[in-house]
């Protein structure tokens, strides 16, 4: 008979050993998404429990991040599908669907590119009731993008394309655009941390210095904002200032915008009115 809080201790001492950040929440997490209703002190495991338990550890101290070993996510309080060939949806990407929360609303109709999951155009469109798009070029992404929209049940449509293609879509126009790009510089690629190592390379290298979406998608797309529209790209915290000046250059006033973390994180552009 094997007890939550011994078998509690045993997955923490694993995953610390491992190497493990955070050992003590993950076991947690692990023992709470196979034991469910028994992951509490005292209660005894039930053996399937402590079989697929097992199995989660023996693939995390392997590196593997616990959201692949999982499937699934939470994202701004919302399920999101997630597994190898697309990028985990970040807790610091929820300022992008705050910021949208205050630019639009039910009647808007909004774009994002580079979409993964979905996590961003999904969230945004549930809290605030706008159309969204959503553009997303990989297989394996774009297939884990149509399942999370099904899954929730989103007013989203998406599309497999290049988003560095500003003609797609037509001549239609968009209130708000969001994107979070690939942005991780070639040295952070040389020093990802071994979970992030297990995502798509295509989801976080932005060449060289990083910026290469943002140089591309940027002034192809900042012609096709509706009047009074915005543009809201998450950044890597360096990248502020030089993210601005793309906005300045496509003729958008931009300003950069802090996370919880007191990080730059996003910078917003809109024309100058
Ligand atoms: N924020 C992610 C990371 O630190 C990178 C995501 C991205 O490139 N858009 O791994």
């Amino acid at each position: 008979m094997v007890r939550y809080s011994e078998k509690l201790n045993e997955i923490k001492q694993t995953l610390a050993s491992a190497g493990v950040f955070d050992p003590a929440f993950e076991a947690r997490e692990i023992l709470w998404e196979y034991a469910g209703c028994a992951a509490f002190p005292g209660s005894e495991l039930p053996a399937e429990a402590i079989a697929a338990a097992d199995s989660a550890v023996s693939r995390r101290v392997k590196g593997e991040p616990l959201q692949y070993i999982f499937g699934r996510w939470e994202f701004y309080g919302y399920p999101f599908y997630v597994g190898e060939g697309v990028l985990i949806p970040r807790p610091e990407t929820e300022l992008l669907v705050d910021i949208a929360a205050g630019l639009i609303g039910r009647g808007s109709v909004m774009l994002d590119l580079c979409s993964g999951t979905g996590c961003i155009p999904v969230s945004i469109a549930l809290k605030t009731g706008a159309k969204c798009y959503a553009v997303e070029l990989y297989d394996a992404a774009f297939s884990y993008l149509g399942r999370n929209i099904a899954m929730n049940g989103a007013d989203v449509t998406a599309v497999q394309a290049d988003a560095c293609d500003g003609t797609l879509f037509g001549e239609m126009k968009f209130d708000l655009i969001t994107s979070n790009p690939p942005y991780l510089t070639e040295n952070e690629m040389c020093s990802l941390m071994r979970e992030v190592a297990f995502e798509p390379e295509t989801a976080l290298a932005g060449g060289d210095d990083g910026l290469y979406f943002y140089r591309r998608i940027i002034p192809s797309w900042s012609v096709r904002l509706a009047e009074g529209g915005a543009f809201a790209v998450e950044i890597g915290e360096t990248q502020g200032e030089a993210v601005a000046e793309i906005m300045r250059s496509a003729g958008l006033k931009p300003r950069i915008i802090k996370d919880y973390s007191g990080l730059d994180r996003v910078v917003l552009g809109s024309h100058d009115t």
